[in-house]
Formats: structure tokens, sequence, C-alpha cells
């Protein structure tokens, strides 16, 4: 293995979803919803194979979903993309964010990312000889979020681009029109691309929306936005995703993905334009089940006695385990099973230093309500 992958190893979700199959727990460990998307989109990527959607779709992505995702786009957020050189198809939100970070860094740019962030983002960095600048998100009355200063003070002569995920894995903090501005300040100042991770763009509660970077003034230009239907439509298994920008950036983006993957599976596309079109009233009414899953899940936490930060988007929960007596969340994950028969993830792999993390451990609530009721029965005994 390179010098510059050896320190990943296997990724936590891998270790945690084997360790509850090993283990029999219940897992609400790896972020994937126990319930299959809505049926006519199903029916429809089972129908797409039938008809022959089979061979190579073209290269940024078949044009019917290439249209849907332009279409909603400008319905949800009044941006308009052109699908014919705006807008690429990904094998899910993971290519687009490694083809994105591959084609946009050369070796020694510097990427900035708001700790705790998905594993992907440093692995991504790592394999393109960039260098990860980490800006830490800290709860600040009980929501995690940054200083400006603390941001503003990670720019350099080399910085590149800034990740941006919103809402936000694992923390659930959805960023604030406030907040985006002053990232909107500084890439607009340091002429910086933002890379914008909006795979839970629909998951949000309490009447919180989720503003896409890309709204705001001198954005849309600079900005390489990327979804996911994983989340959006429960099917995390298709791996189906995209990314929208100006051309020049997409084409940038497009040229690195013909030789990771060349094109996404054609089924999933046809499957996913039609959720697109058809589908959203079904996401409405997954977004107001999640939010009554994660007051049930954070009730039941609390109860547990676990200091609980309450998202406001996402299906996860990012707890303190210290009010209970454990000070780290790897050795406490590893140990769960034996003591609750549940999996969850520590959040402490997700920062540049896990020590700024050891203390956080995060609990997904995507799943039926009987399994959520039972983890909190067997957490229970944890005090
Ligand atoms: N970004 C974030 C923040 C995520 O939580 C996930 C899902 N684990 C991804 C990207 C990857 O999405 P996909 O499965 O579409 O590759
Ligand atoms: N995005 C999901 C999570 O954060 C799963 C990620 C994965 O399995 N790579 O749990």
């Amino acid at each position: 293995l390179v010098a510059r992958m050896r320190a990943f190893g296997t990724t936590i979700f891998s270790e945690m979803s084997a360790l509850a199959v090993r283990t029999g727990s219940i897992n609400l460990g790896q972020g994937f919803p126990d319930t299959d998307g809505p049926a006519a989109m199903l029916e429809r990527a089972a129908a797409a194979i039938r008809e022959g959607a089979n061979q190579y779709p073209p290269g940024p992505g078949v044009p019917d979903l290439r249209q849907a995702v332009s279409e909603h786009r400008k319905a949800c957020y009044g941006l308009d993309y052109d699908p014919d050189g705006e807008i690429l198809v990904t094998v899910g939100a993971t290519e687009a964010i490694a083809a994105s970070i591959l084609a946009l860094c050369e070796p020694g740019d510097e990427v900035i990312a708001f700790e705790p962030y998905y594993d992907s983002y440093a692995a991504a960095i790592a394999l393109a000889g960039a260098v990860l600048r980490p800006v830490t998100l800290r709860p600040v009355e009980g929501r995690f979020t940054f200083d400006p200063a603390e941001l503003r003070a990670a720019v350099g002569p080399r910085t590149r681009a800034i990740l941006v995920n919103s809402p936000h894995n694992p923390t659930g903090t959805v960023l604030t029109r406030a907040e985006l501005e002053e990232i909107a300040l500084l890439c607009r100042e340091h002429d910086l691309v933002a890379v914008t991770d909006e795979v839970y763009e629909h998951l949000t509660f309490d009447g919180v929306e989720h503003i896409p970077p890309a709204t705001l003034p001198g954005m849309r230009e600079r900005t390489v936005m990327i979804s996911s239907a994983g989340k959006t439509f429960s099917v995390t298994g298709w791996k189906t995703g995209w990314v929208c920008g100006p051309s020049p950036l997409v084409r940038a983006v497009q040229t690195v993905k013909q030789f990771l993957t060349f094109t996404a599976s054609a089924p999933w596309q046809l499957a996913v334009a039609h959720a697109l079109r058809h589908e959203m009233e079904w996401v409405s009414g997954q977004r107001a089940a999640l939010q009554a899953k994660r007051d049930r899940l954070t009730a039941g936490l609390s109860a547990a006695g676990f200091e609980v930060y309450r998202p406001s988007g996402t299906y996860f929960v990012q707890t303190d385990i210290r009010p209970l007596g454990f000070t780290d969340g790897l050795t406490l994950a590893r140990e769960l099973p034996d003591l609750a028969g549940v999996v969850a993830i520590p959040t402490q792999v997700f920062y540049a230093d896990p020590g700024r993390g050891s203390h956080f451990v995060r609990f997904a609530f995507c799943k039926k309500e009987e399994v959520i009721d039972e983890a909190v029965a067997r957490l229970g005994r944890l005090a």
C-alpha cells in the first residue's frame, strides 16, 4: 500500500457493521435505513432492467436523470444547471467527493474541512497528495458550530478548496445563513472552490431548511454541489449521486471520473429520475417520520445517561459519553456489543487528532421504532 494511504486501514463503518453481524447486536452505527424507499421507484429500477437498460449509459449520466436533477435544483432552490455540461452523475457522493478533490487539487494544495468530517474526505485529500486543514466544530449551547476567526486563520496561500457538509454528519448541525456567509466571504476573498456535500439536504427537522451554499452571492460559479439518492430515497446500496456546478468545474470532475468508473450503473439512474419527479411527497413523509425517530432516540439516550446533541438534520445523533463515566469512544464502541448488544460509531475517527473527539459516540436513528426502543432499553443497562 502506498505510504499516503497507510494511515487509513479499514473504515470504521466496515469494522462496526462487521462487529454488529458477528455479535448479533442492534446496528445503530453505519447510517443506512432498515426500510425501503418508495415502492414505485423500486419497481422503476426492476422495470428498467427488464426493459434492457443494462449497458453503459453515457459518461455524464443518463440524460433523463440529468434533466430531472436540473428541474429539481430549480424547483427546490431556484438554481439553474444545464443538464448538458453542468450536471454529472456519479457512483454515490463518495465518488463525487474523491473525483472533485482529485480534479481540483495539486499536490501540496490545502483543503479546509470542518471536523469531525466524514471519513472519505481525509482519504480523498491524501490520495490527491493535498493537505487537510481541519477547522473544529464545537458545541455552543448544545449545537456544534465553528469559530469564524479559526476558519479565517485556516486559510493560507496554498488553500485551494473548502469542503462544506451541511446538514452535517455526524453532529446534525444545519449551517445557518450567517455561517454560510462567513464561508462564502472567505471563498470570494481568497478565490477558493467550495465542494459542498449536501447528501442530507432533504433530511432536516423542526422546520429548519437546508440552504445550498451555491445560492449565496458569488458562490454558484465556484461551487461543486454534491447530492446522493442514497439518503434522500433510502437506497444507500444504489450508490447514485450527482454533481452540479459551472461547466469548467464539472468538466474537471468528469475528466477524473472517467478513469475512476467511466459511468454509473444504468437502472438506478432511471429509477432516481422517476423519484426526483414523483416521490418528493414520500420524502416529506420520511422527514416527518425521521423527526419522530430522532425524538425517540434522543429521549432514550438522555434517559440512559448520555449527553445528547439534538440534531437539526441527518439521521445521526452525536453524544458525549462522559456523564456515563466513559472517556474513550473507540474503546466503548468496541465493548458496547458486550455491554449492551448495540453498535455505534466512535466519532473520534472523524478528527485529524482523535484526542479532540475521544468522548463522542454517534448513533443512527434511521431504524424502525421497535428497533430504536429495543436499543434504548439495552443502553439503559449502562448507567
Ligand atoms: N457524505 C456524507 C456526509 C455521508 O454521510 C455519506 C454517506 N455515508 C456520503 C457522503 C456518501 O454517500 P454515498 O453513499 O452516496 O456515496
Ligand atoms: N454515510 C454513512 C455513515 O456515515 C455510511 C458510510 C459508509 O458506510 N461508508 O454512517
